[in-house]
């Protein structure tokens, strides 16, 4: 049983390696941005309330999202979660939450990525409309040009992977989010990592942490 929280500013890696993670060890991924994204697809309500904050790179407010967190972990006893808490309401929210469930979360890997190195990898993201599988046309990229590995398909850029709104995104992380560092410290389940390097590299450091 592994209940893993990946924390790290935008482009830190967290989807690439949840994907990883999860396909190793059968564990199910809770990423909250692409439970948003498919509902701006799909054009539910809560797609369209969601997809003017996503647009400009802030935050979709605290009470919507925990209510689609409970959803969604209230039946699972393992998971990886990407993208939640992103405050420390949230986090809070998700610590009574698990407690009511009788859950308790394990570890928190922090990815530690310098900023200009998070512009560098989300200039050059593609994602897979299909999977969600991410690529990076410098380092990590397709087999063949702009198409899923997996299910063949075209790749496509997300609209929040502009310059102007990349840099929004982690001024709110660094305001926002990364307290959360101090906030799982003092519960000793933090964990940092490296996130710079190769995929398979970053991956064997989290292995460490969560065999
Ligand atoms: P991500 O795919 O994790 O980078 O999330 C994309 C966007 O979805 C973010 O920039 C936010 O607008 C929104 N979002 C995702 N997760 C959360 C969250 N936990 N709290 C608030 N907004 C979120």
């Amino acid at each position: 049983m592994r209940r893993v929280l990946f924390l790290g500013p935008p482009g830190a890696g967290k989807g690439t390696q949840a994907k990883k993670i999860s396909e190793e060890f059968n564990i199910p991924i809770i990423a909250t941005g692409d439970l948003l994204r498919e509902n701006v697809k799909k054009g539910t309500e809560l797609g369209k309330i969601a997809k003017k904050y996503m647009d400009e790179g802030t935050l979709v407010p605290d009470d919507i999202m925990l209510k689609i967190i409970e959803q969604a972990i209230k039946d699972l006893d393992s998971f990886i979660l990407d993208g939640f808490p992103r405050t420390i309401k949230q986090a809070e929210g998700l610590e009574m939450l698990l407690n009511k469930l009788n859950k308790n979360l394990e570890y928190v890997i922090y990815f530690d990525v310098p900023d200009e190195e998070i512009i560098r990898r989300l200039t050059a993201r593609r994602i897979c409309p299909e999977c969600n599988r991410i690529y990076n046309l410098n380092f990590n990229p397709p087999k063949n040009d702009e198409e899923c590995d997996e299910c063949k398909v075209k790749l496509i850029t997300r609209d929040d992977d502009k310059e102007q709104v990349i840099r929004k995104r982690i001024e709110v992380f660094k305001e926002n989010t990364y307290p959360l560092v101090e906030f799982y410290d003092k519960r000793n389940i933090l964990y940092r990592i490296d996130g710079t390097g190769d995929t398979n590299e970053i991956e064997k450091r989290i292995k460490e942490i969560i065999l």
